[in-house]
């Protein structure tokens, strides 16, 4: 059912995006890839996917900061694959730091990519899909859209906007066959959890390996990361058939952290 569908995975140049695009493309899914990369990357990345899997697989740069870029970008995609019959939206960044020491340009970027950038594919995305009277949206959010932990305003309250614009979506795109989800992992490693660690020990005066066992892991009561893996596979089940009725919900893979 996902074969020679099209999935544009936004933020999808490295980490749970680049995993969550490949698991597509297992199931025959033609890619759109978005993020930071240069274009001896990008190529690679495209050519090994379309490689190994037998899909197209396409690349576009736009910044999801950007509201004309990304407008542009999904133009794109329609004129090119007709609809995103799947669209994920992934991209996202981080900033560590108290809130008085906070700048103000880290909060407008992260709430423009974390938060806005969704509401901007979204609303592009939605007539093809109403068209064709199947869609999935794939918000990529965080346990920060249930809980919050110090030091993360931007990041948490731009992830309780992403829990709150999928309840919303979900309930206005309920009868067109059309689903939205948001999934909520905890810590995994990827670039942006590494690059966070430095910054995380700088503002509670530990180590790095402090950190990683007292702050990060501390949260998560398997002890364990999640894997992209995992969260690739949760988004798969999400575009699948069986998951038509689950939407509008905030779902957590998090080994456990918001139970607390
Ligand atoms: P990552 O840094 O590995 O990947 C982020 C991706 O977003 C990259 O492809 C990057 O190029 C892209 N990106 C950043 N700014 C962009 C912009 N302006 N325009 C286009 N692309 C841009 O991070 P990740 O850990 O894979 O994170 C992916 C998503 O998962 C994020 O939304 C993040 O908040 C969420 N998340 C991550 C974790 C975790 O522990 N890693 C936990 C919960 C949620």
């Amino acid at each position: 059912m996902l074969k020679g569908k099209t999935v544009l995975v936004t933020g999808s140049t490295s980490g749970i995006g680049l995993g969550i695009a490949r698991a597509f493309a297992e199931y025959g899914t033609n890619i759109i890839l978005n993020g930071f990369a240069d274009a001896v990357e990008t190529s690679k990345l495209r050519e090994q996917i379309a490689a190994d899997y037998g899909v197209e697989a396409r690349y576009d740069g736009a910044d999801m900061s950007r509201p004309d870029e990304i407008e542009a970008m999904v133009k794109r995609a329609l004129a090119e694959f007709g609809a995103i019959d799947i669209l994920v939206n992934n991209a996202g960044i981080q900033h560590v730091a108290p809130i008085e020491e906070f700048p103000a340009e880290k909060w407008n970027a992260i709430l423009a990519i974390n938060l806005s950038a969704s509401f901007h594919t979204i609303r592009q995305a939605l007539g093809a899909m109403k068209q064709r009277k199947w869609g999935r949206i794939i918000n990529v959010a965080s346990a920060h859209a249930l809980v919050a932990s110090p030091f993360k305003s931007a990041y948490v309250a731009a992830k309780h906007g992403v829990a709150g614009l999928t309840k919303t979506v979900a309930l206005e795109v309920a009868e067109h066959g059309i689903t939205v989800n948001a999934i909520c992992p905890g810590y995994v490693l990827t670039p942006l959890v590494e690059k966070q660690i430095p910054d995380t020990a700088k503002a509670r005066g530990m180590t790095e390996a402090q950190v990683i066992k007292d702050v990060l892991l501390a949260a998560q009561p398997t002890k364990q990361f999640v894997t992209v893996a995992q969260v690739a596979a949760m988004a798969v089940f999400l575009a699948s058939a069986e998951a038509a009725s689950i939407t509008g919900t905030v779902l957590p893979i998090d080994g456990g952290w918001t139970a607390h």
